[in-house]
Formats: structure tokens, C-alpha cells, sequence
């Protein structure tokens, strides 16, 4: 026997001895969050999480879910990190979804995809048609690299500052999950939806109602309202989707394709 050959026997004698790799089932992804959430039994913020891999069954649930009429994008988010997020530092999301729902809006992103990854890897393909000449091109998805993170410019986990025109000043916080299916169900127009945003984000240190917080959000001069929801959506931290383009590998044009988060995961 060739030292070679030797060699390859020893790799398959040992390779046999191993147990067999478990079809389909790619290894958990962690995501570091930038705000992540707070366990209350110890008072210390949550920040690593563990995703794993879209099944078949996951996109028959979501694809079910997703001919809903008037869903929201944060509730398909919730259903899709529910099912594919197993743990968040040491909270448990089987044991309590509500978890997920604490988290901000950008580290719900940050999950997104997060699972994504878990699921095809650090780099998509998609086949985009060029408008120029009609010819088919793929795109590569550099989930890593195409997705740039933006950083929070306060400490998330604080609540920030707003001076009203008259000088009084109140506290606002980032979205959470919980907050973005609020808002997206307050209604169709911008107008309900900046009271809703100013109902769930703007921090009090009383105990005041949901009533009592709406009555306020309605009082305020339209003025104080843009100058409030602005400070509470503007800057928000977290992966942004961009444009993504690539050279047509047919003609001179340069092909863009516009990603949503649906369209990554199972586009
Ligand atoms: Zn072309």
C-alpha cells in the first residue's frame, strides 16, 4: 500500500468512526443584539442569542400566515422569530415568546437575519431580470457585508431626551416589537399611527394609562407631535437594507435589486 493510499484509508477508517453527520441541519447561529433584553428574575440585560434554520414547515406556517389580510410586518416577524429563535442569552423563548416581543425593532432585524444566515449561509443568490436587455443575471447577497449595522448614537437602553417648544422636556425610547404590532394596528393613516408611536414610546414616571397617554399625544400642537415621533423613529439602530447591485452578464448595465426581509428569507 502507497504511503497515499495508507493515508486515505486511515482518513476513512477514522471518518467511519465518527457519527454520521445529521442531514439538514445546519449548526445554531448566534446573534450578538445591541440593546438585547432584560431578564427580570436577575435584573442583568440578555444580549446573545441563538437562531437555527428555516424547515419546510416554518415556510408553510409563514406562507399561511402571510395571505392574511392587513398583516403587519412586525407580527410576521413575531410569528417567523417565535419559531426560529430558541434562546436570548438565558431566556428561553419556548418558555416565553413575550421575549421577542421586548426586543427593539433593530434587533429584531438582527435576528431576521440572523436566521436567514442560519438558513442558506452567509451568501444568497438571486436572479434578477436586467431591464436593459432582459437577460437573466444572479446577484449575490453578502449577508455579512451588504447589511450595514447602524450603531445607536445614545445608549439604547436609556431613554433619551426631548425638549417640547415650550421648553418642557419628556423622556422617549426606541420601538420594540410589541410597540411596532401596536402601532402597525392603530389604523391606516399617518396621523393615528404618530399617536400610537407617541403612546408606546414616550416614557413616564408615573403609571398613567394607555387613555391618558392617547388624550396627551392628541393635545400636542402638531409641531411638538413631528418633533416627538421623529426623535423616536429617526436614528434607529440596527441592520438596513440596501440597495444590492451587480454587473448585467449580458450588457453594460449594471442590474439593482431591492431586497425586503420576506423576499431574503424565501424569495
Ligand atoms: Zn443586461
Amino acid at each position: 500500500m502507497s504511503l497515499e493510499l495508507a493515508a486515505q484509508a486511515k482518513d476513512l477508517e477514522e471518518a467511519l468512526q465518527e457519527p454520521p453527520p445529521e442531514v439538514g441541519k445546519a449548526a445554531p447561529t448566534t446573534v450578538e443584539l445591541i440593546r438585547g433584553v432584560v431578564d427580570v428574575d436577575t435584573g442583568e440585560w440578555q444580549t446573545n442569542a441563538t437562531v437555527r434554520e428555516m424547515t419546510g414547515e416554518d415556510e408553510e406556517e409563514l406562507a399561511r400566515l402571510s395571505t392574511r389580510e392587513n398583516l403587519s410586518y412586525a407580527e410576521y416577524t413575531s410569528v417567523l422569530l417565535s419559531r426560529a429563535v430558541e434562546n436570548v442569552g438565558a431566556l428561553r423563548v419556548s418558555e416565553d415568546p413575550s421575549v421577542l416581543d421586548n426586543l427593539i425593532v433593530g434587533d429584531r432585524d438582527l435576528l431576521f437575519l440572523g436566521v436567514v444566515k442560519a438558513t442558506y449561509g452567509n451568501v444568497r443568490t438571486f436572479v434578477v431580470t436586467c431591464p436593459a436587455c432582459e437577460g437573466s443575471s444572479d446577484v449575490l447577497v453578502n449577508l455579512d457585508k451588504d447589511f450595514p449595522v447602524k450603531q445607536p448614537v445614545n445608549d439604547p437602553r436609556k431613554t433619551r431626551p426631548v425638549t417640547l417648544r415650550d421648553g418642557r422636556p419628556i423622556q422617549v425610547r426606541y420601538p420594540t416589537g410589541k410597540d411596532a404590532q401596536a402601532i402597525a394596528a392603530s389604523g391606516d393613516t399617518l396621523a393615528a399611527q404618530n399617536t400610537a408611536i407617541i403612546v408606546q414610546c414616550v416614557v413616564w414616571d408615573d403609571d398613567r394609562t394607555d387613555v391618558v397617554k392617547k388624550q396627551w399625544a392628541r393635545e400636542l400642537s402638531i409641531a411638538d407631535r413631528r418633533l416627538i415621533v421623529s426623535a423616536i423613529v429617526e436614528n434607529q439602530p440596527g441592520p438596513t437594507l440596501e440597495e444590492v447591485e451587480a454587473p448585467c452578464a449580458h450588457c453594460d448595465e449594471t442590474v439593482t435589486m431591492v431586497l425586503d426581509w420576506a423576499y431574503l428569507l424565501f424569495g
